[in-house]
């Protein structure tokens, strides 16, 4: 088994979705995960998480790694695309048939139109049929509860509460919860600070990590900033890309929300120095535990 979390050195991530360029919102994910790695004397991985590609525009990849460098966030070793990982989650995905949890789901959108939860309908189709299908695992009637860094712990069941969920799409894909939890595991990564909008997602994430045989990282969820109409930052509500034009302020800016008390002489200061001070002050307990306010300028 393995060894308590304390005596492992840390290593976190940032996994962006190359949907589109970074936005306020993503930027303030990144400097969360950053800081709390660097805060513990650990690594900080970049993987991108290009797993459905007509999502992932020509580019978009290169220009996150772009806007990552220029503002000052450097990561540690290679960067990992989700992309080339497929023989990966096929690996993970023929485990999971071997435990005879999955099955094949034919299912289509109009079958499944306003259900909440899957009803079950093939959950004993375990033939592989002719006709395109998705691959679903069966969802274990169990409560999975996981302690957050930032916000309230959270306990959801399984089977009741999200019900069979899909781990490869009819269309080919592999679901991001297959590929987040191998990539966490082949990676190392034992600590995952990301947005809250990941927060319910967790269970699903720590159920499939039990059936692997992988351990769970310490989760802390950063509450999302929401845009001035009440919605959640974005590229689908059109969040503005950052430039490096901005970088110093909106670095000031994405500190600040994240609850620490920058000093008024680094506000706007060059963004190595006010990095290095985040660093050193970081303080877990001050980040907010909930949504945060509207910030004029990103929308
Ligand atoms: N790729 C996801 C996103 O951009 C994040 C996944 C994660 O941090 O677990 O929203
Ligand atoms: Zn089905």
């Amino acid at each position: 088994m393995t060894s308590p979390t304390c005596l492992q050195p840390y290593i976190g991530r940032f996994a962006p979705t190359p949907s589109g360029p970074l936005h306020f919102g993503s930027l303030v994910a990144a400097i969360a995960s950053y800081l709390d790695a660097h805060a513990h004397g650990g690594q900080w991985l970049l993987r991108i998480e290009d797993i459905d590609p007509p999502r992932c525009p020509a580019g978009a990849s290169d220009d996150i790694l772009r806007t990552l460098d220029q503002f000052g966030l450097h990561w540690h070793g290679e960067v990992i695309y989700q992309s080339q990982q497929q023989e990966h989650f096929q690996h993970a995905l023929t485990e999971l048939q071997r435990q005879q949890r999955l099955f094949y789901c034919t299912c289509s959108r109009s079958q499944l139109k306003g259900q909440q939860i899957y009803p079950g309908y093939c959950r004993h189709q375990h033939h592989r049929p002719t006709i395109p299908h998705a691959s679903r695992i069966r969802a274990a009637n169990q409560i999975f509860a996981f302690k957050d860094l930032f916000m309230p712990a959270y306990a959801e069941n399984l089977a009741q509460q999200v019900g069979d969920f899909i781990l490869q799409r009819k269309d080919g894909p592999y679901a991001y919860q297959l590929a987040v939890v191998v990539d966490d595991a082949l990676q190392g990564i034992n600590h995952v600070i990301r947005g809250a909008d990941l927060y319910d997602q967790t269970p699903r994430q720590i159920f499939l990590q039990q059936c692997l045989g992988y351990s769970t990282p310490t989760y802390g969820h950063i509450p999302l900033i929401m845009s001035p109409q009440g919605q959640k930052l974005s590229k689908q509500n059109l969040a503005k890309a950052i430039t490096p034009k901005q970088a110093p302020k909106l670095v000031s800016e994405a500190i600040q929300r994240l609850g620490q008390a920058l000093p008024q002489a680094l506000y706007g200061a060059p963004i190595k120095e006010q990095l290095n001070w985040a660093i050193k002050h970081w303080q877990r307990q001050s980040v907010p535990n909930q949504c945060m306010d509207p910030v004029a300028f990103v929308d």
